[in-house]
C-alpha cells in the first residue's frame, strides 16, 4: 500500500483499508490543528488510486471497510469519487461501509443531488469536524465557515442519507469565561444538526499550531482537566439531540462516556458530575496515557 505523509482516520475506522484519494487538507488553515501542516493539498490521479485498489485487492483479497483520506477527500470531483467508490465496490464484494472525512466547505460546494449519488454509489458516512458551535471562536479558529453554515454542511449530509459523524473540542476557547460559550452554542450547534454520531475530544497542541505558539506567548491557556469536564457536563447538559450516538472515549480525553441520546443522559450526567464532585485526579485518564 502507498501512502505520502502521515495517515490519520477517525478511530471507528480503526479496522478500515485507508485509500488515500487526496494528499492533505484543501482548508488546511485551523488554528488548533497541526495534521496536514507538512502538505500541500492536491488531489491524487485517478489511475494511481485505482491501482492502490488493485494492490490491496492482492493484499487483502476482500475487506468490509474502507475509509477514503486525507484531510477532506470530499472535495475531489464527484464524478471521480463514484469511479472509485464503484471500483472498490466491484473489487470487494464483503464492502459494506465507506467512510470519508469532509470539510464544511467541500460539503457546501457539492450539490445535493451530487451527495445523494455519493449516497447511492456507497458512501455510508461523513466525518466533519465541528469543533465549536460560538460564531466568534470558529471565526478565531479559522474554521472557515460560519455558524450558519456549518449546520447547513451537517443538514446537507443527512439530507442526503450519508450517516453525519461529528467532532467538538474541549478547550478550545481557552481558560477563560467565555468557555462557558463555547460549551453552551456546542450543544446548540449539535442540536440544530442532530447528527448520528457526535464525539468530543480535548484539545492537545502540538508544536506546528498557531494556537501552540499563542500558548508559548502566553496569550492562550488550555483549561484544567476539572474545568474540561465541566464544559463537558454543560455541552451535555444542554444537548436536545435525537437518536444520537454521543462519545467522549477519544484518547484526547479524561473521562470516557458514551452513551445513546436523549435517552442516556442522565447517566452519562451522573457519571460526569461524580467525577467532579470527588475532584480527585485518580479518576482521570493521566496525561501519559491521553493523545491524539
Ligand atoms: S481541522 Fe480539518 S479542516 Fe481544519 S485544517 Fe485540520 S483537517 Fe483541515
Amino acid at each position: 500500500m502507498r501512502y505520502e505523509g502521515n495517515i490519520y482516520r477517525p478511530p471507528s475506522e480503526a479496522r478500515s483499508y485507508i485509500l488515500q484519494c487526496t494528499v492533505g487538507c484543501s482548508h488546511n488553515r485551523c488554528t488548533f490543528c497541526s495534521m496536514y501542516k507538512d502538505k500541500k493539498y492536491r488531489v491524487r490521479p485517478l489511475e494511481e488510486i485505482q491501482a492502490d485498489i488493485r494492490m490491496a485487492k492482492l493484499y487483502y483479497n476482500d475487506v468490509e471497510k474502507v475509509f477514503l483520506a486525507d484531510g477532506d477527500a470530499l472535495a475531489m470531483e464527484t464524478s471521480d469519487l463514484v469511479e472509485i467508490v464503484k471500483d472498490l465496490y466491484k473489487t470487494f464484494p464483503g464492502l459494506n461501509h465507506v467512510g470519508i472525512y469532509a470539510s464544511p466547505e467541500s460539503i457546501l460546494d457539492k450539490s445535493l443531488d451530487d451527495l445523494k449519488l455519493l449516497k447511492e454509489t456507497g458512501i455510508t458516512i461523513a466525518y466533519l469536524g465541528v469543533e465549536t458551535g460560538d460564531p466568534e471562536l470558529l471565526k478565531e479558529i479559522r474554521k472557515g465557515v460560519t455558524y450558519e453554515e456549518m449546520v447547513k454542511a451537517g443538514r446537507k449530509i443527512r439530507q442526503a442519507g450519508i450517516l453525519l459523524s461529528v467532532t467538538v473540542i474541549l478547550g478550545l476557547a481557552g481558560r477563560t469565561p467565555r468557555a462557558v460559550d463555547h460549551a453552551r452554542n456546542t450543544a446548540r450547534i449539535l442540536n440544530d444538526m442532530n447528527p448520528d454520531y457526535a464525539a468530543a475530544l480535548t484539545l492537545m497542541l502540538a508544536p506546528n499550531t498557531e494556537l501552540y505558539k499563542k500558548m508559548k506567548k502566553g496569550e492562550f491557556e488550555i483549561p484544567e482537566p476539572f474545568e474540561i469536564l465541566d464544559e463537558l457536563r454543560i455541552i451535555i447538559e444542554n444537548l436536545d439531540v435525537q437518536e444520537c450516538e454521543f462519545r467522549s472515549n477519544h484518547a484526547s480525553n479524561y473521562v470516557a462516556v458514551k452513551g445513546r441520546l436523549p435517552y442516556d443522559k442522565e447517566a452519562m450526567l451522573g457519571l460526569i458530575n461524580s467525577v467532579i464532585e470527588n475532584n480527585d485526579l485518580k479518576y482521570l485518564r493521566p496525561d501519559y496515557l491521553r493523545g491524539l
